[in-house]
């Protein structure tokens, strides 16, 4: 997508609500969780069975539960035809199946969509959907706005609010799936792919990230292949340990820099945990399978990380790594003094990866027009401050 591609709006009847979001701000944080009924769509297969158990049910009813929420997209538990009039009364007194309220859709012309999705306590988070012809890929949020601050990033400059919950993870997956189905008129599965490289650092939020990786994994959830589920990290070295004990996913890790001191100033992470560190974690992440590699993401930033001693710098960084990198052509928003990188420049960085025996691409930029591109998602965020920062609508 070029940057003279025009963008569409859906029509305001079409939205549920035109952005920027109002919100009403809680008066305490606990305000919003206190008494609420569980929602079934952050419970994994394990999850649902102790809840189920605990009603005083057998367990095996998760089993009918799931499928009916995930795969056909029933959230009435009286619909649920093969679970039981009673459990369905007793599900209805004790859980909700909560999907996020779309605030806004847009839509570009390289059929890239993005939805800002409201949550119940008024934050907003982006979703976006990238079609494909061999995939259909979505992009889900795990945090609303991102505390690491990343120099190149739009989401960073938002501050952040808060870790979203299992379910607000897989609702994005479950508002997405349903929508475009529907749209399509079709039963057929239409997202093929998941990668979590929206809102915020997935790693930061394992413990709910955790869950919503079992759902999108389980045949009786969304069915995906561990590789064709993505998390994306700016390096908490600790949590990737744990994200291969907990969820053996695809891995991303945004490099950006091939040396700690050029990183230090785009990644602030990486004072915490060096590249050294963090290759060394990536070498373990990989270890056990020879197939798989590690995709280090290299946002092209014209005169800072783009020359030819970069490059070289990172083959040389890379080369004890099972690693694929992808080049990603700088996708600015507005307040960013960074530019992209020329198409030269890219494809001679790339072509110097190749050259010394690495698997580089350039990643094809989409959903720039409606800001939806990578390290683009704002959403709206409420910091801690309670300050609301509405985005831009596009
Ligand atoms: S690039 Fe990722 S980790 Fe860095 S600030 Fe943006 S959302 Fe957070």
């Amino acid at each position: 997508m070029g940057p003279t591609a025009r963008t569409r709006r859906v029509p305001r009847s079409a939205t549920s609500s035109p952005t920027p979001i109002s919100v009403r701000v809680p008066a305490r944080e606990d305000d919003l969780t206190a008494a609420q009924p569980v929602n079934l769509l952050g419970l994994d297969r394990a999850a649902l069975e102790a809840h189920i158990v605990a009603m005083g049910e057998r367990a095996f009813r998760a089993q009918q539960i799931l499928p009916w929420l995930h795969q056909r997209g029933v959230t009435d538990f009286a619909a649920m035809s093969n679970i039981g009039k009673a459990l369905a009364a007793r599900l209805a007194a004790s859980a909700v199946v909560t999907i996020p309220e779309m605030a806004s859709e847009h839509l570009s012309e390289d059929g890239t969509r993005k939805w800002v999705l409201r949550l119940a306590d008024g934050n907003a988070i982006e979703t976006v959907f990238i079609p494909e012809a061999e995939r259909n890929t979505l992009c889900i949020s795990s945090q609303v706005g991102c505390a690491l601050d990343c120099a190149f990033c739009a989401t960073a400059q938002q501050g952040f609010n808060r870790n979203l919950t299992a379910a607000e993870i897989v609702g994005q997956v479950w508002f997405a799936e349903h929508r475009l189905r529907s749209e399509r008129h079709s039963p057929e599965r239409v997202i093929s792919n998941v990668v979590f490289m929206g809102m915020g650092e997935p790693l930061l939020n394992l413990k709910e990230v955790g869950p919503a990786i079992r759902i999108l994994l389980d045949d009786l959830g969304y069915g995906l292949s561990r590789r064709r589920v993505t998390v994306s990290t700016a390096g908490v070295v600790p949590a990737l340990d744990r994200l291969q004990e907990v969820a053996p996913v695809s891995l991303a890790v945004s490099l950006h820099a091939p040396d700690d001191a050029l990183r230090d100033k785009l990644v602030p992470l990486n004072k915490k945990y060096r590249i050294a560190e963090l290759l060394g974690a990536c070498r373990r992440y990989v270890a056990h399978d020879a197939r798989r590699r590690v995709t280090f993401e290299y946002a092209m930033l014209a005169g800072v990380n783009d020359s030819s001693a970069h490059a070289r710098a990172l083959a040389c960084l890379l080369r004890t790594v099972p690693a694929k990198v992808n080049l990603i052509p700088f996708n600015p928003f507005p307040g960013t003094s960074f530019e992209r990188s020329s198409d030269a420049v890219i494809d001679r960085f790339r072509d110097i990866l190749l050259a010394a025996g690495l698997v580089a691409v350039t990643r094809r930029t989409r959903g720039d027009s409606i800001r939806a591109a990578c390290g683009q998602l704002a959403g709206v965020v409420k910091e801690r401050t309670r300050r609301v920062v509405p985005i831009h609508a596009s």
